[in-house]
This record gives C-alpha cells, sequence and structure tokens, in this order.
C-alpha cells in the first residue's frame, strides 16, 4: 500500500498466475505450457525480423494475420480480432461487450482472471453452479444476465461442453453476448467458431498459447459478428493501437502455417494425457473425464494439499486450488512422456509411503 496509489489501484485484488521457478531438474506442469515447442517454421520467421523492420511501427490492425486467421477458420478478416495473448482479448471484451447494467454470469469454477476484470471494471458477477459432476449446466445460467462467459473446455476441471450445449446457451440468451474462452478446444473439442456466422451475440476467444506452444509470444485472437468485433478494436484503440508487435505477427502467421506439427503435437499430448489418466486411476485417483492438455485429478483420500507439497520438494510442480469444492484435486499439465514417467514414479512413492503410513 502507497499513499500515491489511486483509489482504483487500492481497491483492486489482481489475478496470480502460476509460478515459474527455478530448478536444476524441474518438472513444471503448473501452467499448461506446451511440452514440444512451436513449429521449426515460427522460429525461422523470427530470424529473418531485420532491423528495418523493426524500426517502423506494426501493422496497428494486424491485417495479415487476420486475414491468415480468418482463411483458418472459413472466416473474414472483419470477423477477427487479435490481441497481447487472450487475456487481453478477454479484458477487451469484459469493458466493451460484457459490462452492462445486468450482472454478467459465468460458471462458480472456471478461469480465475474472470472476477479480476470483474473488479477491475466494477462488473456485478453472479456465479452459475456446476453439477455434481464439476460438469458445466447449461440450464442453470440465468435467463435475465447481461452477459456470459465461459472456458470450454472449462479451467481447471478440463470438461468439455459439447458443442450441442454451446449452441443452445448462445441461442437461448439471444439479448446478451455469449463469450467462449476456448483456450484449450484443440486438445478434443470442436470449435464454437463453426456458429459464429449464424449467432451476432456469439464470441470465441483463442490463444497460441497452448495449442501452438506460443505463450512466450502473446497472442491471442476473438471471432465474432463484425459489430462484436467493431466493439473491441474500439477499446484496443483507447488503449494501446499495437497490442501485437512485427515479431507476434509474423511468428503467428508462421505458426498457422504449419497445419501439420500443430496437429501432430495435439495429438501427442492426447496420447500422453490418455496414458496418464490410467495410470493415475490404477493408482486410486479420481480424474475428471479432460479434453484440454491437463487433468484434474482427486488423490486418494483427497489428500491433494500434501501430494502437492510432497511433489514440489521433487521439483515437480503441479498446482493446487485452495477453494471449495475443487481442494481435494490437483491440476496437472501434460508434459513430455518421460515428465510424465518422473511425475508418475512421484506420485507412487507417495502412495506408497501414504498407504504404509496409514496401514
Ligand atoms: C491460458 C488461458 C488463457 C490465457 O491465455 P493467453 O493467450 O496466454 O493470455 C485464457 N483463458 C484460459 C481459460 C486459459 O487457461
Amino acid at each position: 500500500m502507497s499513499r500515491f496509489w489511486s483509489e482504483a489501484v487500492r481497491g483492486l485484488s489482481p489475478y496470480v498466475p502460476g509460478e515459474q521457478p527455478r530448478h536444476p531438474r524441474l518438472v513444471k506442469l503448473n501452467t499448461n505450457e506446451s511440452p514440444y515447442g512451436p513449429s521449426p517454421g515460427v522460429l525461422e520467421a523470427l530470424a529473418a525480423i531485420d532491423g528495418d523492420s523493426l524500426r517502423r511501427y506494426p501493422d496497428p490492425d494486424a491485417v495479415a494475420l487476420r486475414g491468415c486467421i480468418a482463411a483458418q477458420f472459413g472466416l473474414a478478416a472483419e470477423q477477427v480480432f487479435v490481441g497481447n495473448g487472450s487475456d487481453e482479448v478477454l479484458a477487451h471484451a469484459f469493458l466493451g461487450l460484457l459490462k452492462h447494467p445486468r450482472p454478467l454470469a459465468f460458471p462458480e469454477i472456471s478461469y480465475s482472471f474472470y472476477p479480476v476484470w470483474c473488479g477491475l471494471y466494477g462488473i456485478e458477477a453472479v456465479r452459475v453452479p456446476l453439477d455434481d459432476a464439476l460438469a458445466i449446466d447449461v440450464d442453470a445460467f440465468p435467463t435475465d444476465c447481461g452477459g456470459i462467459i465461459l472456458p470450454n473446455p472449462n479451467a481447471p476441471t478440463g470438461r468439455l461442453l459439447e458443442l450441442a450445449g454451446i449452441e443452445r446457451l448462445v441461442a437461448d440468451h439471444a439479448d446478451c453476448v455469449v463469450v467462449v474462452d476456448e483456450a484449450y478446444i484443440d486438445f478434443g473439442g470442436r470449435s464454437a467458431a463453426a456458429l459464429v456466422g449464424r449467432y451476432p451475440n456469439l464470441l470465441v476467444v483463442q490463444t497460441l498459447s497452448k495449442s501452438r506452444a506460443l505463450a512466450g509470444l502473446r497472442v491471442g485472437f476473438a471471432l465474432g459478428d463484425p459489430a462484436l468485433i467493431e466493439g473491441l478494436v474500439r477499446v484496443k484503440d483507447c488503449f494501446n493501437s499495437y497490442p501485437l508487435d512485427v515479431i507476434a505477427q509474423r511468428a503467428a502467421i508462421a505458426a498457422f502455417e504449419d497445419r501439420a506439427w500443430f496437429e501432430d503435437s495435439c495429438r501427442r499430448v492426447i496420447a500422453t494425457r490418455e496414458r496418464v489418466t490410467a495410470a493415475l486411476e490404477a493408482l486410486g485417483f479420481s480424474v475428471l473425464p479432460s479434453a484440454a492438455n491437463f487433468v484434474f485429478a482427486r488423490p486418494p483420500a483427497g489428500a491433494a494439499a500434501p501430494l502437492f507439497a510432497a511433489l514440489r520438494e521433487e521439483g515437480i510442480i503441479v498446482r493446487y486450488f485452495d477453494r471449495p469444492r475443487i481442494n481435494e484435486y490437483l491440476r496437472i499439465s501434460i508434459g513430455t512422456e518421460e515428465e510424465m514417467d518422473r511425475l508418475l514414479a512421484a506420485v507412487e512413492a507417495w502412495c506408497t509411503a501414504a498407504g504404509a503410513a496409514a496401514g
């Protein structure tokens, strides 16, 4: 606290990102980064950046990148917005499309940045309960909300809502904007991008941070009706006209151009996820069905907090949320086969020790 802080800053409760610790043999499974890295084409695009292109301002409208994304999804460039990570795209959506006199609805358990933006922009929130299996219930959303936002697959549960469920939600709330945050959709779901042309109230947000292995580049985008996109552009141009630098724009295009690399790395992550799920279940965990690049797993006796601490001692970092309904679970990102073998060995040793202590 400082006497120099504005009233607005004094009242903020900022988002706390997953830690980026240093450890010689660290196995980092806490922020859902890709274990495989971006396409070699991305590195070539980076190497080709010259001084002259850095001397100038980047294209404020990112025309080439937006055209590339539009082509990927069979949309027009006017239906695409790009930002500095999907966090920035989402922040602009909160201010530009979701702040209304009626409250914003989102699942009680979802991305923990949503309440932070509500605090920043003074948006009233309603938390929509998940069902007994921690799945999103489309019918539980209030009919009279001012906007809806949900991650699909949900975070941190990994549970997927089928496209038909998303479509029903969007159709049933035609008077407000529904934002579908698809950070993990490439790991097992079908994107609501296919519905964008039919629903003027649907905004689909994706990121290059997870399935395209570019969390360090900071590129996210939104797909929606041109009127929604224009709303986002208005906010952007009141905040930062150049959210994506020259490097990010070129490297992102290269990432989209290598479809084979992208599909192959998603396939590998999915295969590892299925193997890890089976191995954890064999150790007595209950694991929620995941369509993401992580699993949400409850250790035997719900001993998530002690297991989190024990793994940390071994240099294996996962994520633990000390919150009602999910404080007996760990969120474990899917790493390489070798990283997951180290995790499973540590988990098995802990289970054996815990079983011996209990027995
Ligand atoms: C990782 C994540 C994001 C943010 O991604 P960036 O593009 O890196 O800002 C947004 N939403 C959810 C649900 C995420 O898990």
